[in-house]
């Protein structure tokens, strides 16, 4: 080996040294993008994030672009500050410190969405819960919570702009899959890319049905706690994984 490809392996072994990304993560991350996009679960608007396969106190995640336009090209990697680890790294997410702040909190959370779907925002303005009214969003039975930004930071922006904001919103997310941001939308997480894809899914179309549920003015029939505990564990959201890029192939 020439002595300045021994230097370069010797500084690649040295922490916060870029190294190539894994292709099939960033391919997977790049999908859960317009799978998301096309099922109008994120506009121009929110992200999804996965924990880097290499580095546990890493993760992937979109340059500053709506996920319907990301590439791969576009997937960067963050440390656990959202701090960028390629030096030329393009202008990131503002909020990417949702994603940082509950990957520190939560390690077993492999996937973050952050979504601003427009029928899960009744849900954190009026007190009314958000809860299971069918089977495939029944781990909404472990519950709720809402984040009032004014309790973490007094009157903001409501953006999720700082460390300080972020660690409060994965407080209030505790150990719960989703949590609503008053005024401004939610967050879900997993254990993987695919069910993170799928509960983001499926929380959005559960918000819809109770909407239309409550609106029919009568009492409403939740999926009890035991039978939202024996829903939960599904396929994984593997079908709608697949459904979701057959969709997304068929558009190419
Ligand atoms: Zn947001």
């Amino acid at each position: 080996m020439k002595p300045q490809m021994l230097v370069l392996a010797a500084l690649s072994a040295l922490p916060g040294w870029p190294q190539a990304l894994n292709p099939a993560q960033v391919t997977e991350l790049v999908l859960a993008n317009h799978i998301l996009a096309h099922e109008g679960v994120l506009d121009a608007y929110g992200h999804v994030s996965v924990r880097d396969a290499r580095n546990p106190t890493h993760f992937l995640l979109a340059s500053h672009l709506a996920a319907g336009v990301v590439t791969a090209a576009d997937i960067l990697e963050y440390d656990l500050d959202s701090k960028p680890i390629r030096a030329d790294a393009p202008t990131g997410y503002t909020e990417r410190f949702i994603h940082s702040e509950i990957y520190r909190a939560r390690p077993d959370v492999m996937a973050v969405v952050h979504c601003h779907a427009p029928d899960l925002i009744p849900f954190s303005v009026t007190g009314i819960a958000l809860r299971p009214v069918y089977h495939m969003a029944a781990f909404l039975g472990e519950g709720v919570p809402v984040f009032e930004i004014r309790d973490a930071g007094g009157v903001t922006d409501m953006l999720i702009r700082n460390p300080d904001l972020g660690h409060a919103l994965a407080q209030t997310l505790g150990n719960k899959p989703a949590a609503l941001m008053r005024g401004h939308g939610a967050v879900v997480v997993a254990d993987s890319l695919h069910v993170v894809v799928g509960r983001a899914y499926y929380m959005n179309m559960n918000a819809h049905l109770q909407q239309q549920a409550l609106l029919m003015g009568r009492p409403v029939s939740y999926l009890e706690t035991e039978e939202a505990r024996k829903a939960a564990p599904q396929d994984g959201f593997e079908r709608f994984w697949n459904y979701g890029k057959s969709q997304v192939d068929m558009r190419k």
